[in-house]
């Protein structure tokens, strides 16, 4: 099995790396970062997120395994008391998986005759800055509403409890392939009208955005921001790959989501 590890640059986490490192010598793995089996995050959830695109043209031969120097993460559960047991669970590894939905996102320019593709982890949002944003929302191809407001957010399952929980967005468990489109600071008023309230999209839809104007506009796909083209339509979908996280216990979403945004501060 090649192990990589990808660790943000604090020096709790570089610390951490230079002893898996030693532990992975130690019991003869070998260390590849460039065609890894499993790779190792240090940091958090963010820096789960930057390894994913790191490793996106490989996603089908990677799962990934998120070590957390702070909190519980979303994509994060081993603890840093827990690296020899992780060593362990990878010594005895059987290619357990778990798979977790991605966003397919094809941007249409004014003047490109082919669509951007990306992928996202967490979310897309298309934005504008400083002006209003118009925009015409179509749902599995039919017209839905015209938005204007600040923009609007496509979010996955596990994207949920990110920047989309900001945006009053349900939590939604993973294991249904749906995506969520949430309203960013919308107009409602006498005569403008949106939906006001997140949308939950069937896995066989999908979501085009339309902007009325065609500049000004930014992108961002998680940490990512495209801007400075000229955007004439944008499609949003579940897309056919996935990421895999190596599975070797389980920690149910709902304890995740408890721990992250509740506590313990209720319990008796
Ligand atoms: P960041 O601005 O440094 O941190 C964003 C925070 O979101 C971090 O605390 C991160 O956790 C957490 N996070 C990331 N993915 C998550 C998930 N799936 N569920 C729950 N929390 C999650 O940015 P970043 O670390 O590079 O992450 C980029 C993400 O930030 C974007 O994908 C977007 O979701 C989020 N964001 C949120 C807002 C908002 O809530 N208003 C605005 C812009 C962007 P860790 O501390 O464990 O890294």
């Amino acid at each position: 099995m090649k192990i990589g590890i990808f660790a943000n640059e604090t020096k709790k986490s570089m610390r951490i790396k230079n002893e898996l490192i030693t532990k992975f010598k130690e019991r003869h793995f070998i260390l590849d970062d460039t065609h890894p089996d499993i790779v190792i995050t240090i940091g958090g959830d963010g820096t789960l997120l930057s390894a994913f695109h790191s490793y996106e043209d490989q996603l089908e031969n990677i799962r990934f395994v998120g070590v957390h120097t702070g909190h519980l993460g979303f994509y994060t559960d081993w603890r840093l008391d827990e690296l020899d047991d992780l060593i362990i669970s990878l010594q005895s590894d059987n290619g357990q998986a778990i798979a977790y939905p991605l966003l397919d996102v094809s941007v249409h320019y004014r003047n490109q005759s082919k669509p951007d593709k990306f992928l996202a982890l967490n979310e897309a949002t298309l934005k504008r800055i400083g002006m209003t944003m118009a925009a015409d929302v179509y749902i599995g191809g039919d017209f839905f509403e015209r938005f204007r407001g600040d923009g609007l957010c496509v979010s996955t399952p596990t994207g949920s409890t990110a920047y989309n929980k900001s945006l009053g967005g349900a939590v939604i468990h993973p294991s249904l392939a749906a995506l969520q489109l949430t309203e960013i600071g919308s107009l409602n008023n006498l005569v403008y009208r949106t939906i006001s309230s997140p949308l939950i999209i069937a896995p066989n839809d999908w979501i085009t955005i339309r902007p009325n104007q065609t500049s000004d506009y930014f992108m961002t796909l998680d940490q990512k921001t495209v801007y400075g083209k000229e955007i004439e339509e944008i499609m949003f979908k579940i897309s056919k790959r996935k990421i895999r996280f190596a599975k070797y216990r389980h920690t149910a979403f709902w304890r995740r989501v408890q721990t992250a945004f509740i506590g313990d501060s209720y319990e008796n």
